[in-house]
C-alpha cells in the first residue's frame, strides 16, 4: 500500500471575467495599457524599483492596492476571487472566500535579464500572480519543495521521477491565467531570457479581521 500525504496544492486556471465572451481579451488590453501608464508615471514606484527591484519596475512599494484606484483592476480582483473559491475547495479548507480579503495587488514588469529570487509572502494566507504578457521564452514560476529545510540526507529524486517527487517545479502559465498558492510556499522567477518584458500582476489574500 502506498500513501501520498501532506500534499501541496497549486491552482492554475484561466480567469473568467463577467460580461461578453471576448471580455478576457479586452480586459487584458485595458490592464496592459494601465500598466504602461503606471510604469511611466509612478515616480515613487520608479524610485522604489531602482533601489529594490533591479532592472525592472514594480508598484509593490508605491501603488499596492490597485483594485482601490482602478475599476479595471477591481474587475480582475473579482475574477481572481472566483478562482480562489475553487482553490479553497481543492485545499479542503474550512475557510471560504468570505473569510479572506485581498490585501494587496501590484504590477511587475520584468525586462530581459531581470529575475526575482526565492521568497515567501509573509503574513498572508493565499498569494498568486495573474499573467498579462508572457511567452514560452519568458521565465517560469519556480516553486520549491516546502520540506527543503528538513530533507538533509534524503535520497535525491531521479530526473525521471514524478513532478510531485521533485524538489522544484517550474510552471509556465499562459496569458490570461492565474496561479494561486499558499503564501508560505517559496517561489522565484528565474532570469528572463526572452527578448521582451515579462508582465504580471501579483496579489495577496489575508484573513478578514
Ligand atoms: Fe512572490
Amino acid at each position: 500500500m502506498k500513501h501520498t500525504l501532506f500534499s501541496t496544492y497549486v491552482h492554475q486556471a484561466e480567469i473568467q471575467p463577467q460580461g461578453p465572451k471576448n471580455r478576457l481579451k479586452s480586459l487584458n488590453q485595458e490592464l496592459g495599457h494601465e500598466v504602461q501608464v503606471l510604469k511611466n508615471e509612478d515616480l515613487a514606484g520608479q524610485k522604489w524599483s531602482k533601489e529594490n527591484y533591479r532592472h525592472g519596475y514594480t508598484s509593490y512599494g508605491s501603488v499596492d492596492r490597485l483594485f482601490d484606484v482602478s475599476p479595471t483592476f477591481m474587475e480582475l480582483q473579482t475574477a481572481i476571487t472566483g478562482q480562489l473559491k475553487k482553490y479553497l475547495v481543492a485545499l479542503g479548507a474550512q475557510a471560504s472566500v468570505k473569510d479572506l480579503v485581498m490585501s494587496s495587488m501590484w504590477v511587475n514588469v520584468m525586462p530581459p535579464g531581470s529575475y526575482h529570487t526565492m521568497h515567501i509572502h509573509p503574513f498572508s494566507v493565499v498569494s498568486g500572480t495573474y499573467y498579462l504578457d508572457v511567452s514560452k521564452e519568458t521565465s517560469a514560476l519556480k516553486l520549491e519543495d516546502p520540506r527543503m529545510g528538513q530533507l538533509m540526507n534524503a535520497p535525491q529524486p531521479k530526473a525521471s521521477a514524478k513532478p510531485e517527487q521533485q524538489r522544484f517545479f517550474s510552471l509556465f502559465p499562459k496569458v490570461g491565467e492565474v496561479v494561486l498558492f499558499e503564501s508560505w510556499l517559496r517561489h522565484e522567477v528565474p532570469e528572463n531570457k526572452a527578448q521582451k518584458p515579462r508582465v504580471s500582476i501579483s496579489f495577496n489574500y489575508d484573513w478578514l479581521k
